[in-house]
């Protein structure tokens, strides 16, 4: 059997959600975006995408193509329902409480970070770049899902693949802004003597700080920019690189 072209987030399918992370074999893409780019805009067709994403409906056994809007590293929320489609809509961080919805995050090093609540049935999917994890991203998806009935202690969270703290060296100032995001972030900023930073850990301390029990967060541990086998990385190869997806679904009502 074929590898999968993606990671299955396993909290999330424990749960009845389908959460995966895609990898970069298992599209059609050609270089530099081999093979499953699902960025546009970037030089690779709109048809390869197409092709790619009807490719991962089926081997992921999704309702549809997901929801996808325009990331601007900013906090500001879209509700989804049914049948995806790409919003034409500024969003970081995508919701639903349909059935039968998936919804998704581009990313290549950026954090995704997946969200789900088995008893109200809803989802979020946020995309978390050092910007977003300033602004406390995930914690205003978890504020939102609050507001729409949700319970802390319900709320499962998956942290996707994304660029480690091996490889993502930051300035003084995007250090001392992490630092101040969340208690306890200091201690994963690393001086070696370049600055780096462990994004993961940090969106990980964020998801405690909004009352999120500590084994309901899954991190995928990875390193985009080290593996250019399975992943793209932005700060690798930069205009040269695809995007991954990182994709929520809410199971069929029944
Ligand atoms: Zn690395």
């Amino acid at each position: 059997m074929a590898d999968p072209a993606f990671i299955h987030s396993k909290i999330l399918s424990n749960h009845g959600f389908n959460g995966i992370f895609t990898l970069r074999h298992g599209g059609i893409s050609p270089a530099p975006f081999d093979k499953q780019n699902f960025g546009s805009g970037l030089g690779d067709s709109d048809n390869n995408i197409e092709h790619n994403l009807h490719r991962l409906i089926i081997a992921a056994a999704l309702p549809s193509i997901p929801h996808q809007a325009i990331q601007v590293h900013q906090t500001d929320r879209l509700w989804c329902s049914g049948q995806g489609h790409m919003h034409q809509q500024h969003a970081d961080i995508l919701m639903s409480n349909q059935p039968n919805t998936a919804i998704a995050v581009r990313v290549a090093d950026c954090l995704p970070v997946l969200l789900a609540d088995p008893k109200t049935g809803m989802i979020a999917a946020v995309h978390a770049g050092w910007r977003g994890t300033v602004a406390g991203i995930v914690k205003h998806a978890i504020q939102s899902m609050l507001e729409y009935g949700a319970k802390r202690k319900n709320l499962l969270a998956s942290l996707g693949p994304c660029i480690g703290p091996c490889c993502f060296a930051i300035d003084n100032e995007t250090a001392t802004a992490l630092k101040e995001s969340t208690a306890g972030a200091a201690n994963c900023i690393f001086h070696t003597p370049e600055i780096h930073a462990d994004l993961q850990e940090i969106n990980r301390l964020q998801l405690i700080e909004s009352g999120i029990t500590g084994v309901h967060i899954e991190t995928i541990r990875a390193c985009t920019a080290c593996d250019p086998e399975r992943f793209f990385s932005f700060r690798r190869d930069g205009k040269n690189s695809g995007r991954h997806l990182a994709i929520v679904a809410t199971p069929p009502s029944t």
